[in-house]
């Protein structure tokens, strides 16, 4: 039996109360855990039971780590790289992603614009080196869960802009100019879009760009889902003229190689802001593990087949579950261009989270509920299809019973 309640979203003002019952620090009163984390956490201890879930919940590609990556770090082992390493990171590989990003981003940088770092850890410190308490963060809504709690711990107001199934989730610029305030200090981008798999038009990344030079703003510019997109391209915000010195871009290894478990990504910043996110590298992590950085090297500089069939493959697990979610009564789903999500909407007054906990206790499938990314996510639910073909099969065809039931 699944006990209730092991994981719950929470508005921050019901969180309150019971952070402060601890011995807690303030600012983690009305900071949730990872909804996304702590799903994953119970459908583990869910399989751990001995109970047949079909996972849908973590956004990580089901794929193992390509062997020449895999040979690169036990080599590297081998010759025993296993001390500190400078704390941005090895010259070898911040040069690689500058290459990279140059290359594939045509963003003008050197290795002195590279902090290698997780990713997360890449989007905390730029919370915590760029905001001030009262500053004000424009995010799209929904987006990713980390965003909104990173602002927070920073004590800075996260300000939600919509963004509607019926535009594909796109953000609307003018939205933007809308929500800007004096307080206003930062834009949070992120292109591919977890949990909506919208990419960004180039002409809207373009509108943005002007809106956060004529106001003076920075922009977060998440990435990460950059290498899985099945049409269209992606483009980066600081490749526009004027934007790269108030813009940190990220992205990482984690998704584009199968790596999710080995921590390993970048922030590209100018040098002053890259200074900054250093000075807190030092104080927090000190650097990232050394014997996987020459690795990342060879994944990034290194043959790049593996790649390209995970995301042939990932494009057909798309169009697969799409013909499935469309065939279920009370469903309805965007073909997404990038990323491996699906946000689709269902046809209930239910609130996501009851939804979610009802479909993980009676149909053994986890999803993850649409709230948890921003209260435009209300009445959606996000599957991640980084799942075999069986397992897709498998699962909404549960999906499908169970919203029959309802
Ligand atoms: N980013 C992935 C997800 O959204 C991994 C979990 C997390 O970091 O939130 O599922």
């Amino acid at each position: 039996m699944v006990e209730k309640k092991i994981y719950e979203f929470q508005e921050p003002e019901a969180a309150a109360p019971k952070e402060r019952e601890t011995m807690a620090a303030k600012r983690l009163a009305g900071v949730p855990a990872s909804g996304t984390v702590a799903l994953s956490n119970l459908v583990s201890h869910m399989k751990s039971m001995g109970i047949d879930i079909v996972s849908f919940s973590m956004g990580e590609p089901d794929f193992v780590t390509p062997e020449n990556i895999i040979e690169a770090c036990k080599t590297s082992l081998d010759a025993g790289f296993t001390h500190y390493t400078p704390s941005a990171g090895i010259p070898e590989l911040r040069k690689a992603v500058a290459s990279k990003a140059f290359s594939d981003n045509k963003i003008h940088c050197t290795a002195k614009n590279i902090l290698i770092t997780p990713c997360k850890h890449a989007i905390f410190m730029s919370a915590m080196a760029f905001l001030d308490p009262g500053d004000e963060v424009i995010l799209p809504d929904p987006s990713w869960v980390s965003y909104e709690a990173c602002i927070r711990l920073a004590g800075a107001k996260p300000v939600y802009i919509p963004t509607k199934f019926d535009d594909n989730f796109i953000i609307d610029p003018s939205h933007i100019s809308l929500a800007i305030t004096p307080k206003t200090k930062m834009i949070v981008l992120n292109s591919p879009s977890n949990p909506t798999g919208s990419i960004m038009p180039c002409e809207t990344i373009k509108e943005i760009a002007k809106i956060a030079i004529e106001n003076d703003l920075m922009v977060l510019s998440d990435e990460i889902y950059e290498s899985i997109i099945y049409e269209g391209n992606h483009h980066s915000i600081a490749a526009v003229p004027e934007m790269f010195d108030r813009t940190i871009t990220i992205s990482g290894l984690s998704k584009t190689y199968a790596m999710t478990g080995w921590r390993l990504g970048w922030a590209i910043a100018s040098e002053k802001n890259m200074k900054e996110l250093d000075k807190l590298q030092t104080h927090s992590i000190s650097c990232c593990v050394s014997f996987t950085q020459p690795a990342a090297v060879e994944a990034i500089t290194g043959p790049q087949k593996d790649k390209d069939d995970m995301v042939k493959e990932f494009k057909k697990r798309r169009d697969l579950a799409v013909d499935l979610i469309r065939d279920i009564r009370g469903l309805d789903v965007n073909v997404p261009k990038g990323a491996f999500y699906l946000f689709p909407r269902y046809d209930s007054k239910v609130k996501s989270e009851i939804l979610c906990t009802k479909m993980l206790e009676e149909a053994h499938v986890a999803v993850t509920p649409g709230s948890a990314f921003g209260p435009c996510g209300e009445g959606f639910f996000r599957l991640s299809y980084a799942a075999s073909e069986a397992q897709i099969i498998e699962g909404l065809s549960r999906i499908k019973r169970f919203m029959l039931s309802l």
